[in-house]
């Protein structure tokens, strides 16, 4: 088991990589230098390095979102589609109006499409958010398979349910990227609840105390 996420000695941000922990991803180089093989490939190499020139031209000047545009342009991206969160329809008709400023036409798929109710893939009506009422299902899977319908090179998520966003990626045809991560209690802000979690907000994060 890797547990990067408690290592103190980061060997791994620096040159010299000694004073491994035991568990360390890197006790196994001949895993790694495998690994490492695979950015050559012609198709991922072009993707990772436009990736990481991005980061380096904008670097603490663009946020995500002139990021988003400037890697899509960089790749030379001609289609590229949307799946948003009808939640976030004024937030997703921004992001197209600015891409459509850079030049690039989004396809854009709202969540809700279809207009079944929740009902109809087996949720019962006591769980929706408004029992008895029409409650629209989120429907991840008929936004991919939209825009793998129109051959969409790249795709942007924006704003999708936590699991909803995971099938989305699951039938996606192209590699997706995330612009906007929804957190409907943090104004799309997630990391707010790391930043506080030791103090303000630590209430709110941890499981029930047992009743004894
Ligand atoms: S790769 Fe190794 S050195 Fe780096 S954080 Fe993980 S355990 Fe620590």
């Amino acid at each position: 088991m890797y547990t990067c996420a408690n290592c103190s000695v980061h060997a791994c941000e620096r040159e010299d990589h000694g004073n491994l922990p035991k568990n360390c991803p890197m006790n196994d180089m001949v895993n790694l230098e495998k690994i490492r093989q695979s950015y050559l490939e012609p198709e991922t190499n072009r993707f990772f390095l436009n990736a990481a020139l991005v980061e380096a031209e904008g670097y603490c000047e663009w946020p995500r979102l002139r990021e988003t545009i400037e890697f899509c342009k960089k790749m030379g991206y001609k289609r590229v589609g949307m799946a948003f969160c009808g939640g976030l329809k004024n937030e997703a008709k921004i992001a197209a109006d600015l891409f459509r400023k850079h030049g690039i036409n989004l396809i854009t798929v709202i969540c809700k499409t279809g207009g079944y109710d929740k009902t109809e893939v087996g949720m019962t009506d006591r769980h929706k958010t408004r029992p008895g009422e029409f409650e629209p299902m989120c429907n991840p899977i008929a936004q991919a398979e939209l825009l793998n319908g129109q051959n969409t090179e790249f795709n942007i998520v924006l704003g999708l349910c936590v699991g909803h966003d995971s099938l989305f990626m699951k039938h996606s045809n192209a590699l997706c990227t995330v612009l906007v991560v929804k957190d409907r209690v943090l104004g799309h802000n997630p990391c707010a609840a790391l930043y506080t979690a030791e103090f303000y907000g630590r209430k709110r994060l941890l499981p029930p105390t047992p009743v004894i």
